[in-house]
């Protein structure tokens, strides 16, 4: 173990391609347009285009750049690297065992026989992975096909890539027990197995000749990790410290790089110190170690791991303050590499080509590839001291005094508005729920009332529509006629299936937050700001640089969805639902400002929506829809900071939906599945009706369901993530399950979310079959 770690890392990079080349490649390939060679090419041509990219800003030493490309997913890549494959996709497995790249997408993307591995948020961030599914049967089995492809296509390249795995505890904390485990199983007791795997893996890379490898462990800055394993503190951090002890103690193998993303290692810090890893990251952007690396890294002890401190934000977007980074690597005792603090695959790609972003604005910023200078800039402070890179850290110092004055980021109107509505408890707060649902016997709807979460298909004509537009080939005029033409058919489309709630289908969207950002002062948008969300889809977080209201005139600003809302409504005799993304969804899915607290943010857009609403309001929609899909994604990873964060993302939500009429129904929508962490929350949010994705974890998620819970719920009852039409049988099957766990008279039939994803073959049979499916439940009374 002599070659020493790089002074200069990233703890991962963008797989999607500059221009989504991978996205375009994965789904050429599903759709059967390309073939196993066109996808294996475009792919490695992705892959050694990253690489050279890489080499060219300066990541030239040795192992600098990880292996983290992926087809779909980091941990699904674990799943194929150990054939930790349920049961269920026995059949996915080749003759040897193993499994293809094709039985991989299986996994991924679902069969015609068995749906999807189950998706959920990665920690706290809006990227989403696979749940890998283990029992006490699960025959782990090393496969280093995928892994050693990628590496091998690095070795044509000549680039010595770093083999980056998702690490074992990790894995196994963010598991779950598969459908024929048996009762009281957790996956985490079947580390002693999976680690012979990471054995033969050490000895398989070792052979290679490879001096370093990346155990990503970011499930042990969590406290989710002492439930997933049943353990305190004390007991997780010996467990953290034997595994490593034992991965170390393989004799012939890689030195082992520890990374600890989103958070703080708080009592596994000194336990992975002293396991015998040969390097260890820590992310020094979202935890605040103080003088706790300076205790265990000072020098003195020979045997602790090198320190990669993790000191460039890697999943925001802001220009790094050099001076402030200078400032934390003095105290942090001897620094070994500087990295970034998460893996850039949160970040788009680069800056260049957003040449339209406002002056300045763009002189604020740093996406992954400018992130790679600054920490390349701050590595050069190991080798020649901090006066080496003065300029740099001037030019920073600069654009950040700059940022603060420039017009727009304090608009002293926005802030005394936000001060004086906060400041008031009735900005919260609504009639009891038992009145409010008085109130709304007015709106006459159905036993079951059937809905949707919003979006009907984008389809390729509402793509090319919109582009058009963009491009100047059609006016303003010929393109509203055309989404007005299009409201109009989705309304028919509608009343054909017999829905009871009616939805717009937002073909004037083209993404959800976005939307907003365009209507809202204090947002920019990126031409080429993608980055994934989960296997080949993207999402392009729109800039929240500045105080926010509604664009237009004075400080409540202009209305933006009502002229669609009120049309869509002209068009039937059934209620329309208005549809708004939620403050904290917006802020989660944008790039947010970090000069001022997030919640004085979230006030903001608050606020700006309760304009909005009000609106709506007044052009008679009774039920209006506030979107909160990323409601959980901000929560912080540790307990202790999330009573604070509820506070305000909670508070947000209320301040912009709470001076409605007590018969106007607020719907929200929430799009995850750990229902039992955040019940509480959703209560606090107030809405007369919540629908939460439950369709791929088949409502298992009602069984935390408090019996105190007196307000309308909706679980999903078909997942859209996968093109198969569900049978009026297994959604009959999920909402009697539904119709136990969610009191009588409250229960909503809708799908999951995400229409705007599919086509219209699968979408009108499927809501057929939803329809069919509700009306058995409403006869067999
Ligand atoms: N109204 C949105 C839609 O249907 C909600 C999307 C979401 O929650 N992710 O697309
Ligand atoms: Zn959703």
């Amino acid at each position: 173990m002599t070659t020493p770690f790089p002074t200069a890392t990233i703890l991962g990079y963008p797989r999607i391609g500059a221009h989504r080349e991978t996205k375009k490649a994965l789904e050429a390939f599903w759709k059967g347009s390309a073939n196993r060679e066109d996808l294996d090419s475009a792919l490695a041509q992705v892959q050694k285009a990253n690489l050279t990219r890489l080499q060219e800003l300066g990541l030239k030493e040795d192992y600098a750049i990880p292996a983290s490309f992926s087809h779909y997913d980091q941990v699904l890549d674990a799943v194929r690297l150990f054939t930790a494959v349920p049961s269920r996709f026995a059949s996915s497995l080749g003759a040897e065992g193993l499994l293809s790249l094709e039985g991989y997408f299986d996994l991924a993307r679902g069969t015609a026989e068995q749906p999807a591995l189950e998706l959920t948020k990665w920690f706290d961030t809006n990227y989403h992975y696979l749940v890998p599914e283990l029992s006490e049967t699960t025959e782990f089995r090393l496969n280093t096909a995928g892994l050693f492809a990628q590496l091998d296509i690095a070795d044509e390249a000549g680039v010595k890539l770093r083999p980056q795995v998702v690490g074992p505890l990790t894995f196994l904390l963010l598991a779950k027990a598969a459908d024929d485990a048996a009762e009281g199983f957790t996956p985490i007791s079947r580390l002693a197995d999976l680690l012979e795997e990471y054995e033969s893996l050490l000895a398989a890379l070792a052979e290679r000749g490879f001096a370093w490898l990346q155990l990503d462990e970011p499930a042990l800055v969590t406290d989710a990790a002492l439930a997933a394993s049943g353990l305190d503190e004390a007991g997780l951090a010996e467990l953290v410290a034997s595994t490593y002890r034992r991965l170390s103690a393989v004799e012939k193998r890689p030195a082992l790089l520890v990374t600890s993303p989103y958070g703080d290692l708080g009592a596994n810090l000194p336990a992975l110190a002293e396991s015998g890893i040969e390097a260890l990251h820590v992310d020094a952007v979202s935890a605040h170690y103080g003088s706790r690396l300076a205790e265990i890294f000072d020098g003195a002890h020979e045997s602790r791991p090198a320190l990669v401190l993790g000191a460039v934000n890697g999943r925001n977007i802001w220009r790094a303050d050099l001076a402030a980074a200078l400032k934390a690597l003095d105290g942090a005792g001897q620094v070994a590499a500087i990295a970034t603090s998460t893996s850039l695959q949160h970040v788009p790609h680069t800056l260049t080509g957003e040449d339209h972003l406002h002056e300045g604005l763009r002189n604020w910023l740093a996406f992954a590839d400018e992130k790679v200078a600054e920490v390349l800039t701050l590595a050069e402070t190991l080798r020649n001291g901090a006066a080496s890179i003065s300029a740099e850290v001037e030019a920073a110092t600069v654009a950040l005094a700059e940022r603060e004055r420039a017009r727009g980021v304090h608009v002293p109107e926005i802030r005394d508005r936000v001060a004086a509505a906060t400041a008031q408890d009735a900005a919260f707060e609504r009639a009891s729920a038992q009145v409010r649902q008085a109130a709304q016997k007015s709106l006459n709807l159905p036993e079951l009332p059937t809905t949707t979460i919003g979006s009907f298909p984008q389809t390729p004509e509402i793509r090319k529509q919109r582009a058009a537009y963009r491009a100047g080939a059609i006016s303003q005029a010929e393109f509203e006629e055309f989404l007005r033409a299009e409201i109009a058919s989705v309304i028919r489309l509608q009343e054909e299936i017999g829905l009871d709630v009616l939805v717009h289908g937002e073909a004037e969207r083209n993404d959800m937050v976005q939307y907003f950002a365009e209507n809202f002062d204090g947002f920019d948008t990126t031409v080429n700001g993608w980055v994934q969300s989960y296997g080949s889809r993207c999402t392009r977080p729109s800039i929240l640089w500045g105080d926010v209201k509604r664009s237009g005139e004075g400080l409540a600003g202009e209305a933006f969805t009502v002229p669609w809302i009120s049309y869509a409504a002209s068009l039937t005799e059934k209620h329309v639902k208005g549809m708004l993304t939620g403050p904290v969804t917006i802020l989660a899915w944008s790039f947010v400002r970090d000069d001022i607290p997030r919640a004085d943010t979230a006030y903001q857009v608050a606020l700006a929506l309760a304009d909005e609403i009000a609106d709506l309001e007044a052009a008679g929609i009774r039920i209006i829809q506030v979107d909160e899909p990323a409601l959980r994604e901000l929560l912080p990873l540790r307990a202790a900071d999330q009573a604070a964060y509820l506070d305000w993302s909670v508070g947000s939500f209320r301040l912009a939906t709470s001076q409605v009429a007590d018969s106007t129904q607020i719907h929200t929508h929430l799009c995850y599945s750990e229902f039992n962490e955040i019940f509480a929350s959703i209560d606090g949010l107030n809405a007369d009706v919540t629908s939460i994705e439950a369709a791929r974890s088949r409502l298992e998620l009602l069984a935390d369901l408090p019996s105190s819970f007196d307000r309308d719920l909706g679980p999903g009852v078909w997942d859209i993530h996968s093109p198969r039409v569900p049978s009026v049988d297994e959604i009959s099957e999920l909402i009697a399950a539904a119709r136990e766990g969610v009191r009588q008279g409250h229960l909503w039939i809708n799908p999951d979310c995400g229409l705007k994803t599919r086509g219209y073959a699968e979408t009108r049979a499927s809501l057929e079959n939803l329809v069919a499916a509700t009306e058995l439940a409403r006869s067999a009374q």
